[in-house]
């Protein structure tokens, strides 16, 4: 076995044993709401609490959650959002609306710490679903993601090995 393959057996096996899938606590909303301005009550903690979750039940990428408060959230554990329209088209109620339409409210980070190829391990996993090419790799390591070209699809972050892909509050 090859030096850097050593490392990189190695690496992985403590990454394999130090890998915990996190559980995303940010509510993300579908990109189609109205931003509620001083006063006015969320159409969300309104018109969410007499629907059946419709918008969920159109998503084909099965992203969106109807939460306790009955509330839509994105979950990108498994796939990613597509910005196809439907969950909009489906709001009857217009808390969606695609009038509305904006990129996803979060950022989407690399965490250092969990990532493989911050560790010197190859690792293009969550490269290739990424339609942005968002993603940049300096000499084939050390990835970070390009806050100017990511729509916060989500994509990603399903497909890294890892889970060093993570969701946080725009800065
Ligand atoms: S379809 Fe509209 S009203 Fe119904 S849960 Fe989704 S966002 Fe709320
Ligand atoms: S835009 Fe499409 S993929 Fe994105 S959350 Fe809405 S239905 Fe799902
Ligand atoms: S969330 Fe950003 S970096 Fe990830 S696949 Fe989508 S555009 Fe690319």
């Amino acid at each position: 076995m090859q030096r850097r393959e050593l490392f990189s057996f190695l690496s992985a096996s403590i990454k394999d044993a130090a890998r915990e899938k996190p559980e995303q606590v940010l509510v993300v909303r579908p990109p189609y709401f109205k931003e509620v301005v001083d006063g006015e009550i969320d159409a969300f903690d309104i018109e969410c609490q007499n629907c059946e979750g419709l918008c969920a039940t159109s998503c084909q990428e099965h992203i969106i959650v109807i939460g306790e408060d009955k509330t839509p959230s994105l979950d990108f554990s498994k796939s990613g959002c597509t910005y196809c329209d439907d969950c909009a088209t489906a709001c009857t109620p217009n808390v969606l609306n695609i009038e509305d339409k904006k990129l996803i409210n979060a950022a989407i980070v690399i965490d250092k710490t969990k990532c493989m190829s911050w560790e010197g391990v190859m690792c293009f996993s969550c490269k290739d679903p990424c339609l942005e090419d968002a993603i940049d790799f300096k000499a084939m390591f050390t990835p970070t993601i390009d806050a100017s070209k990511c729509t916060a699809c989500g994509f990603c972050m399903s497909r890294c090995p890892s889970y060093a892909i993570v969701v946080e509050e725009v800065a």
